[in-house]
């Protein structure tokens, strides 16, 4: 299809090439008005994070990890600790797993803490104990998505991508929602077209601020339920707010979490607990972990169902298992 100009007066120009390829910013001057906005905004308002003091990739990784299931609060002092025992990414390849997963408590989503460790072994083995700085080299690392890619290249080396989390969709979903649904029907934009857009959108040599400005804008000003348009440095150009429409599209709604407690979630980390509260280097039978599971969750777990939790868990790394034949007669710990 041939490229279109869709000039908005007020709103954002760029052009639109077809139905399947991605809205882009152009190099015009309302993209520029909001960048400018926003970024003046951030100023003011920036959240102080304590890995958003520093460009080291290996702190900033460290973050980003922790960052991907857990919220800001938890992370911050967790981030210190894990900092002050593993200060390096050499070091943190050179511990042993276990020692990794116990640091991690609290913070949930436990295979991350294996992932985290794998990643830090690859950066050291492969990559001399550098974070190599393409897309498709961090993508390869244990646990890197594009999120976490993209933060890196970002935060790290202001990068022109777009780190694009749940605030970042809604915020910039709603600045553009007008045309994104004239451009993409009712269902939005899909994962690979909002990646491009958000790309194009952030501004060279400044794409750390910018993408972070966003992110603090969606958690601040633009929340899901009632964002406070009337604080929002960049209103002037939302469509979202002209349109009187604030809503997320459907395609930019986060999937619910459902339930936690009683998940099968819940049960492999009640059994992650158990392990942790071991000394060091220590096992338990696995009849002892039943037992200490059951009494931890005041649940009648039958014993076969946690067998199977525990072999899912040895198949991602997260405990060992010794005389995995016989569930009477095996023994657990963490990987050392
Ligand atoms: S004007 Fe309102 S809806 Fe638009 S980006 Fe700002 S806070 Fe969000």
């Amino acid at each position: 299809m041939e490229t279109q100009r869709r000039r908005e007066g007020d709103g954002l120009e760029y052009g639109v090439r077809g139905p399947d390829d991605a809205v882009r910013a152009a190099e015009v001057a309302s993209v520029r008005h909001i960048q400018d906005a926003l970024l003046r905004w951030y100023r003011g308002h920036r959240r102080d994070l304590p890995w958003r003091n520093t460009r080291s990739a290996y702190r900033i990784f460290l973050a980003e990890m922790m960052l991907q299931q857990t919220q800001v609060e938890r992370v911050a002092q967790r981030y210190r600790e894990f900092l002050a025992r593993f200060p390096t990414v050499r070091h943190l390849a050179a511990a042993p797993v276990a020692a990794v997963i116990r640091l991690w408590a609290g913070l949930g989503y436990n295979r991350r803490a294996v992932h985290l460790h794998r990643a830090a072994q690859a950066v050291v083995r492969d990559h001399g104990g550098r974070f190599p700085k393409d897309l498709a080299a961090l993508l390869d690392l244990p646990g890197v998505g594009p999120y976490t890619a993209r933060a890196l290249l970002s935060f790290v080396d202001n990068a022109p991508v777009g780190v694009v989390d749940t605030n970042v969709r809604r915020v910039v979903g709603r600045i553009l929602q007008r045309d994104l649904t004239a451009a993409y029907g009712d269902a939005g934009p899909n994962p690979r077209q909002f990646q491009a857009l958000a790309d194009s959108l952030a501004p060279a040599a400044h794409s750390a601020r910018w993408n972070q400005a966003l992110m603090d804008l969606g958690s601040s000003v633009c929340a899901s339920r009632r964002p406070d348009c009337a604080r929002c440095p960049v209103m002037e150009w939302c469509q979202a707010t002209r349109e009187d429409e604030v809503a997320d599209l459907p395609a930019l709604r986060p999937k619910g979490q459902g339930a936690f407690t009683g998940s099968r979630r819940y049960y492999r980390g009640r059994i992650i607990a158990v392990l942790r509260d071991l000394p060091p280097g220590e096992a338990a039978p696995f009849t002892t972990l039943v037992e200490r599971v059951r009494q931890l969750t005041d649940a009648e777990l039958p014993q076969a169902w946690l067998w199977e939790l525990a072999q899912a868990l040895a198949r991602d790394g997260l405990i060992e298992i010794e005389g995995d034949r016989d569930e009477t007669a095996a023994v657990i710990t963490l990987p050392q």
